[in-house]
């Protein structure tokens, strides 16, 4: 914080650079004239805004004028003075900037909307002309946000969602990632208060320890990379609360699942060093599949470099490693601010063309729009950090998600081409429909006329935009209607045996009405269509029905369950050597608790967030549901048994029998017989006179539960026998 221009003054001359302190000092006094007795919100005297907003232009290492227009940005706005006053005073280049991040005067008729699209418009044009305008603004915005606490709460949002909205994005663009950073980070904290603070307490749990081990890493690098490299710099990073707000809330992952949270950045002098540590780093730890990133060979969009690696260590954590060379470094840092403040000294600005040829796309773009609006919309979705633009065979631009498949491309198109689409080539070559698309790809759809042609079912899983998924939907809500009905009656029939939902066909029948009724479809049929098209998920709404179905129909049932799981032991977290984990030998391992796999079980692992690998049969159902997300796909390994497994195993079975005097009994025997030792067992009446009893214990292997399941068969009244889910 600097509140007086003595502050800003020390700190400028603290820069150690050729500022023009005359003709700053001259800014500040016009300035603080024209302000006068004007106060801020927190009741401060006006003129420290400026003064802040010109401490934030120099720390981003910006030249004499910028200070200069920082100082003055208000005066036109708020006071009586005119860019005039400022031009013959200052020179032009500075009555340009303080124009650009003048508001537009109040356009008569016209919603909040269209003025903010207005005013968005006018600094761009301003900053097509002078990019240091917006370098300006984003300070100014900086530190209104820094002090928003005193505005009114309507005005708090309205400035944090255009901040947002505008602001972060095009600072991004930009790659001015520190300012970007702490404007998403505060806007969050008035946007959603509540999130904001949930991450701030995930962040707080364990973070000694997560330090002591960042500090480990460092250290190991340091010893075993100092001698080579003598520049080299090795430090911890945490990333920035937005950006894991993002993972967490937007993409669906657990904090766990996040590998970056802390990373280890490598800063060197050469791209040589780079790629030679990045050996020595794959050489110490193991590295996960799939997660190395070369933004060297390939910048990203706002000319970010940096080679990232996501690697795990002995104990199974996994954590990324960033390595950069100095250059690299302060353009990851200050973007195009990097030109002031390292390249051109504090005086000269050019060659920025290329680097600013966005901006006037954004201008082109919007010239024959009617709606000033539309310019926000597309900085929100042009700018948006992960967005890849794929051209037709015409040269048509499409941008979509990173991550985009080609038939994601199709119906960006037009529904009618991804419907009727058969294949697919990506710069001349045929590729799979599952094939991501990358920025500057010349991606060809190739269709058919056949009758009756449509999408496949598993584009679902593959597709990542709604609105390719929701038109696959639309084209099987409209063309599958039989089909649909009878997979859905299916899917919703398996589940409710796996849930143990049995009634008589009337009461079904009603359950079913009303279910079908709460999910507001017409009737029954339409309810199987709707589940068979995916329009509703089953499994979603699962846990719902389940305990409508407790309430109705098995009152009491709830305490019975939860007295059931607190008996369940606790399974504990250890090593195992009963598991070989493909590429990650010796690493931690447990199993999964959905599906309790046994050795004989078709495995598969799942690397975990600092608790090792996590082993699920490969049919169990959350395998099936994650595996779909293609965001998770490199982080399946392959596992298999060890062929001597010492280890017993807990495994839990599901009987459903006829409700029969000492059945029980007969059962235990029988569990006895087999040497079976029983863990828990929990029986409950189920409608007509039938029980369904679930019964955990220990077993070797599936060789030996499939004897127990057989034997238990042989009971009389016994309908069914089955390991259970979850
Ligand atoms: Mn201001």
């Amino acid at each position: 914080m600097t509140n007086t221009f003595e502050e800003l003054k020390s700190y400028i001359e603290q820069q150690g650079r050729g500022y023009d302190l005359k003709m700053i000092t001259e800014a500040y006094r016009v300035a603080e004239q024209a302000h006068g007795e004007q106060k801020r919100a927190s009741g401060e005297p006006y003129i420290v805004h400026p003064l802040n907003v010109a401490q934030i232009v120099v720390s981003l290492g910006m030249d004499s004028e910028s200070v200069e227009a920082a100082l003055l940005h208000d005066v036109v706005e708020d006071t009586e003075l005119s860019l005039e006053d400022i031009r013959r005073r200052f020179g032009r280049p500075v009555s340009v900037m303080v124009d650009g991040v003048t508001k537009l005067r109040k356009i008569p008729f016209s919603s909040r909307e269209e003025q903010q699209a207005e005013n968005v418009r006018k600094m761009l044009l301003a900053m097509a002309k002078d990019v240091r305008v917006i370098i300006i603004k984003l300070a100014d915005r900086l530190h209104n946000l820094r002090t928003l606490d005193y505005k009114k709460e309507q005005s708090r949002r309205d400035k944090a969602l255009e901040t947002m909205e505008v602001y972060a994005p095009i600072a991004n663009r930009l790659g001015i990632t520190q300012i970007k950073e702490e404007l998403e980070d505060l806007a969050l904290k008035f946007l959603d208060p509540v999130g904001y603070a949930e991450i701030e307490r995930m962040l707080d749990f364990n973070r000694e320890a997560r330090e002591a081990f960042l500090q480990k890493v460092v250290e190991k690098l340091q010893a075993r990379l100092a001698a080579g490299h003598p520049h080299i710099q090795i430090y911890g990073r945490v990333k920035s609360l937005y950006g894991i707000y993002r993972k967490v809330y937007m993409q669906g992952r657990s904090f766990e699942e996040i590998y970056d949270i802390y990373a280890v950045r490598t800063v060197v002098d050469t791209v040589e060093e780079c790629y030679n540590i990045l050996g020595i780093i794959h050489d110490i730890f193991t590295p996960l599949p799939g997660r190395f990133k070369d933004y060297i060979s390939t910048p990203k969009q706002n000319l970010y470099q940096s080679l990232h690696t996501t690697v795990i260590d002995k104990e199974g954590i996994p954590f990324e490693v960033q390595i950069r060379t100095w250059d690299m470094h302060y353009t990851a840092e200050y973007g195009i601010a990097a030109h002031w403040k390292y390249k051109e000294g504090i005086q000269g600005h050019d060659k920025l063309e290329e680097r600013l040829s966005w901006i006037r796309q954004l201008l082109e773009n919007q010239k024959d729009s009617e709606e000033a609006r539309e310019i926000v919309s597309s900085i929100k979705t042009d700018l948006a950090p992960e967005e890849v633009f794929v051209f037709t065979p015409k040269g048509d631009v499409i941008s979509l998600p990173s991550g985009s498949t080609v038939i994601d491309f199709a119906y960006a198109i037009h529904s009618a081409v991804g419907n009727r689409m058969t294949g697919a080539k990506v710069d001349g070559r045929i590729v799979s429909l599952d094939t991501p698309v990358q920025t500057g790809n010349i991606v060809e759809i190739l269709t058919t006329n056949a009758p009756g042609h449509g999408p496949s079912r598993d584009w679902l899983s593959i597709v990542r935009t709604t609105q390719a998924r929701n038109k696959i939907r639309q084209w099987f809500k409209k063309e599958r209607k039989e089909e649909n009905t009878a997979q859905g009656k299916a899917e919703i029939e398996k589940e409710f045996r796996r849930n143990y939902i049995t009634l008589p066909e009337e009461q079904m029948q009603e359950f079913l009405a009303h279910i079908a009724q709460r999910q507001r479809c017409r009737s029954v049929e339409e309810l199987y269509a709707a589940i068979g098209y995916g329009g509703i998920s089953i499994s979603r709404i699962m846990p719902r029905i389940k305990e409508e179905y407790n309430r109705t129909y098995r009152a009491g049932e709830e305490q019975r369950l939860e007295a059931l799981m607190s008996l369940k032991p606790k399974k504990e977290r250890k090593v195992t050597s009963g598991v070989i984990v493909e590429e990650l030998d010796g690493c931690l391992v447990k199993y999964a608790r959905c599906c309790n796999p046994l050795p004989g079980d078709e495995i598969i692992g799942f690397i975990t967030r600092g608790y090792g690998v996590s082993i699920h049969k490969t049919d169990c159902v959350n395998v099936r549901n994650a595996m779909s997300d293609p965001n998770q796909a490199e982080r399946w390994v392959k596992a298999r048994w060890a062929s001597v497994v010492k280890e017993r195993f807990k495994t839990t079975i599901d009987i459903y029998a006829d409700d029969r005097e000492s059945l029980l009994a007969d059962i235990s025997i029988a569990l006895a017989n087999m040497h079976i030792q029983i863990h828990a067992l929990n029986a409950k009446e189920l409608k007509d006179h039938h029980t369904g009893i679930q019964i955990t214990f220990e077993t070797a292997d599936l060789e030996q539960l499939n004897l127990v399941l057989s034997g238990l068969r042989q009971i009389a009244g016994v309908l069914s026998v089955q390991r259970a889910v979850q």
